[in-house]
Formats: structure tokens, C-alpha cells, sequence
């Protein structure tokens, strides 16, 4: 098959991605997402010298959720390297995000970062070290984005916590083994507000660089060593789109995080980032629109790892 240019292969991807936009569910449960228009569509590619190409609502907003954790994996990451894995683990789940069921019984250690409870457990590290986990994750995110006055919407903050039963009882059995530095009330606080930030596709595909520019930052700096680089994108890989990690592989083939906003933003190691976003959901919580341009993508240019 012949492979086409980024503009072409963004035009195939919004083509594929057309019967789905404003198929499946929005994310209901935290109501401040339930009133966003599902038949939007969006696609950010940034590629690793920082120039961007887009197509459809790519400089729309939207409420960025779970894609917030791989970012604050690797701001602790970053801080003080494996302690981490003393109490999250790195294994697939072939359960929901907010699963009670991945928690192991000796240690009540989570599954994975990406599931709710790891990443529970990831937030109340970096509040723990910083005493402001959501404030130091919205800086780098201002900064890589290079929007300056980048923040959460109080709204869908204030409705996730109202709404918040079952993350504050994931929250609670992390506590009652031991595994939260901080209050249940504190590290949720912070939890809810990472997950509320609101960023456009271009936003975020320029903040995600780093993952693949082997760790370095849009100044130059070294966020992440390139090992740890290439471990948060093999965690990305096998964990980063809930219980359809598999499914997602096999149809794309990147390291990618999803969030129930109905963003995923998907790293190609030493060519760039590309983020998609179109709000309503599959049965497993990942934008249908952005998997089914995502795989027009990887398939129509050379920007893939397989
Ligand atoms: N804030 C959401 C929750 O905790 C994030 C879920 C997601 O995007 O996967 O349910």
C-alpha cells in the first residue's frame, strides 16, 4: 500500500473516523461531561522538531481525564525513578478502569497506574513530594503546551467529586492497606482536578513530545531518561486503553492513553504524538472515532512502530 502524506493520511483518519463520530455513550457518570456535543471530531499531529498539523476541532477544549496520568507517572517518574513500582504494578487489566477486582490482596497493590486505584496511587505520590500534585502537573502541562493560562473546569471537577462514590471507595481500600501518603479526601481533591483539565488535541499532542523525543523537554531539558521514556511507553502499550489494550494494539500498534473525555493521545517514538478526540465512547470507555482514525492513520502514513 502506497503510504501518503500527514495532511492525507489526517484526511483518511477524519474519512474512517466519519460513521462513528457521535456513536456510543458520553462519560454520564461525572455529569459535568454528560452536556458535550458528541458529534465533534478533532486530530492533532505534532511531530518531534514541534510543528503541528490538525484537522476538524483539533483547537476545541475538552476535558483531558485519564490522559492526565501518564503525565503525572512521569513527573514522579522523573523525581525518584522505580520507588514507584513498590506500589503500583505494570500489568495489563483485563478489568474496567475503575475496577475494584485489580488490587493484589497481600499489598493492595494496584494493577496498573492507569486503572483508577494506580493511578490513586500515583497522584498521592506527587502530592506527597510537591504538596501540590494537580498545581506541578498543570505547569508542565502550561509549558509544554505552550498555552500559559491552561487550567481545569471547575465544573467537571466539582461534579466528578460530587459523584465520586466509587473512586472514594477505591481510595478508601488503598488506605486500609496502607498505600496513600495523604488523606482519601486530599489525594481525591488533587485526582479530580488533574483529570479536569481542559486541553485542545494541538495542546496536548505538544505536551506529550517528550515521550518521544526520549524524555526531553520543548526547553531542551531531560524530564525523563530515554529508559524511562521507552518504560512509560511500554506501560502506555500494554495498559493504556482500559480492558481493550489488546483490541487497541492490534488495530493501531502505539503506546496510547485514552481518556473518558473521549481523548487518546498515542506516542510514536522519535517522530512525534498525535491526539484525537471525539466524545462519544465504546463499550470499554475509548473514543470509537478516535480508534477508528487512529488506525486509518498508522495505516495510511509511515508513522507507526510496526
Ligand atoms: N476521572 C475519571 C474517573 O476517575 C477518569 C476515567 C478515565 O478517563 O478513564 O473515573
Amino acid at each position: 500500500m502506497a503510504l501518503v502524506r500527514i495532511e492525507d493520511a489526517l484526511l483518511r483518519a477524519r474519512e474512517a473516523a466519519a460513521p462513528e463520530v457521535g456513536r456510543g455513550r458520553l462519560a454520564e457518570y461525572i455529569p459535568g461531561l454528560a452536556s458535550v456535543d458528541p458529534h465533534q471530531f478533532g486530530m492533532a499531529i505534532a511531530s518531534v522538531d514541534g510543528q503541528v498539523h490538525v484537522i476538524g476541532d483539533a483547537d476545541v477544549p475538552f476535558s483531558v481525564q485519564s490522559i492526565s496520568k501518564v503525565f503525572t507517572l512521569a513527573l514522579v517518574v522523573a523525581a525518584e525513578g522505580e520507588e514507584i513500582w513498590k506500589r503500583v504494578s505494570r500489568e495489563p487489566s483485563g478489568n474496567p478502569f475503575n475496577s475494584f477486582l485489580q488490587l493484589d490482596q497481600e499489598a493492595g497493590r494496584p494493577r496498573n497506574p492507569f486503572i483508577n486505584a494506580g493511578a490513586l496511587v500515583v497522584t498521592d505520590r506527587l502530592h506527597a513530594m510537591t504538596g501540590d500534585a494537580s498545581g506541578t502537573l498543570r505547569d508542565l502541562m502550561r509549558r509544554e503546551s505552550g498555552r500559559a493560562d491552561l487550567d481545569m473546569d471547575l465544573d467537571v471537577a466539582r461534579s466528578e467529586l460530587a459523584a465520586g462514590h466509587r473512586t472514594f471507595a477505591v481510595a478508601h481500600l488503598l488506605a486500609s492497606y496502607g498505600n496513600l501518603e495523604t488523606s482519601v479526601d486530599e489525594v481525591i481533591n488533587q485526582y479530580v482536578a488533574q483529570c479536569a483539565l481542559s486541553m485542545t488535541c494541538r495542546e496536548l499532542a505538544l505536551a506529550g513530545l517528550f515521550l518521544a523525543r526520549d524524555g526531553v523537554l520543548s526547553d531542551g531539558s531531560q524530564l525523563l531518561s530515554a529508559r524511562e521514556a521507552k518504560r512509560i511507553n511500554a506501560v502506555m502499550l500494554t495498559c493504556g486503553t482500559y480492558d481493550s489494550a489488546g483490541e487497541f494494539a492490534y488495530r493501531v500498534g502505539l503506546p496510547a492513553k485514552s481518556g473518558v473525555g473521549g481523548g487518546i493521545l498515542a506516542v510514536i517514538p522519535d517522530r512525534g504524538v498525535a491526539c484525537v478526540w471525539s466524545p462519544a465512547l465504546g463499550p470499554s470507555g475509548s473514543s470509537a472515532a478516535g480508534l477508528a482514525a487512529l488506525d486509518a492513520f498508522t495505516t495510511y502514513s509511515d508513522w507507526t512502530v510496526f
